[in-house]
């Protein structure tokens, strides 16, 4: 078995606009910031296409943060383009304010060997029935896959979205997100109706800069955020907090529950990175002191 990562999501050109200003067509995606936030601790193979608009400069990027692109598809069409803007008066609030699947919308994924006898899957934020696909595309069952996703594909494609969430072991869900999926109000209802419902072991759910929860059968583990002196574009902090905790769970190999909650903290750690630029600018050259400086600190404020 491959020990590195898979993951599967958009790659994107992203418009946002924040309090700090406005950025357009910058790279961004749910894979894209997954992956790169994630090769800080391990391979990682990414699985999503993009189309013949795609620049070469981003291109080069992702290959020179180490990420294997074998099977990232290049098509004639547009790239998938998302728009967004946040509330300026409470940054946890944004708004989509268009989404173009482009070349998303026929996307056949089509898994190389190796791709197929991966250990870990991620499935980021894209199309249920995708997710599906390339769970159904691995030869032996993987042992550790998670799932993200948003409000987008809970109000499009809720059904498909149950199916993946019934073959998956661990759920990564922001926390206005799993309170619309599940129709409750509380955390900790929904987090119990999403165990009992699909059996899923480890539910986390973000909460922007109020840091992230853990939950697993009653236990409930809280991991502080980093407090940054300026967030400067939240996008991207969920699939960046993905990265770092799948990351670094899969690079220490174990999943019990003390490693999950240090991977909680990883979370956070790159999660904090991804907002204080627009677009995947300041996870692109972190230094692995600056990493282990961050996560000490939150560590420290933790229970751990
Ligand atoms: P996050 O802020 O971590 O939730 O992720 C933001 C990223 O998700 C942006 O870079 C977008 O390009 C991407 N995104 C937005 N909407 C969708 C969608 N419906 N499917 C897949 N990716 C999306």
């Amino acid at each position: 078995m491959n020990n590195s990562v898979l993951v599967v999501g958009s790659i994107a050109y992203d418009s946002v606009t924040t309090p700090s200003g406005i950025r357009e067509h910058a790279l961004g995606g749910s894979a894209t910031y997954f992956s790169i936030s994630a090769s800080y601790f391990n391979q990682v193979s990414i699985v999503a296409v993009i189309g013949d608009d795609f620049l070469k400069k981003d291109l080069d990027l992702i290959s020179r943060k180490g990420i294997n692109t074998v099977d990232l598809q290049k098509v004639p069409g547009k790239t998938f383009r998302w728009k967004g803007s946040y509330n300026f008066g409470d940054l946890n609030q944004r708004e989509t304010i268009s989404t173009d699947l482009n070349v998303f919308a026929d996307f056949k994924p089509i898994l190389s060997t190796i791709n197929q006898n991966v250990s870990c899957v991620f499935l980021a934020n894209i199309d249920p029935e995708l997710q599906l696909d390339v769970l159904e595309q691995m030869m032996i069952k993987p042992d550790i896959s998670l799932l993200d996703s948003m409000n987008y594909w809970i109000d499009t494609k809720f059904e498909s979205l149950e199916k993946v969430l019934k073959k998956i072991n661990i759920l990564i869900l922001d926390v206005n997100e799993i309170k619309e999926f599940t129709s409750k109000t509380s955390v900790e209802e929904a987090t119990k109706k999403i165990q009992e419902t699909y059996g899923v072991e480890f539910i986390v759910v973000k909460n922007g800069e109020h840091g992230s929860t853990l939950w697993s059968n009653g236990l409930q583990f809280n991991a502080p955020p980093f407090k940054v002196t300026k967030i400067i574009d939240p996008t991207g902090a969920g699939d960046s907090f993905a990265g770092g905790f799948t990351g670094y769970l899969t690079k220490s190999g174990k999943i019990d529950l003390q490693t999950m909650k240090k991977a909680m903290i990883y979370g956070n750690t790159m999660g904090s990175f991804a907002v204080e630029t627009f677009s995947i600018d300041r996870l692109l050259d972190l230094t692995n002191e600056e990493i282990e400086n961050r996560a000490k600190n939150i560590m420290a404020k933790s229970s751990l």
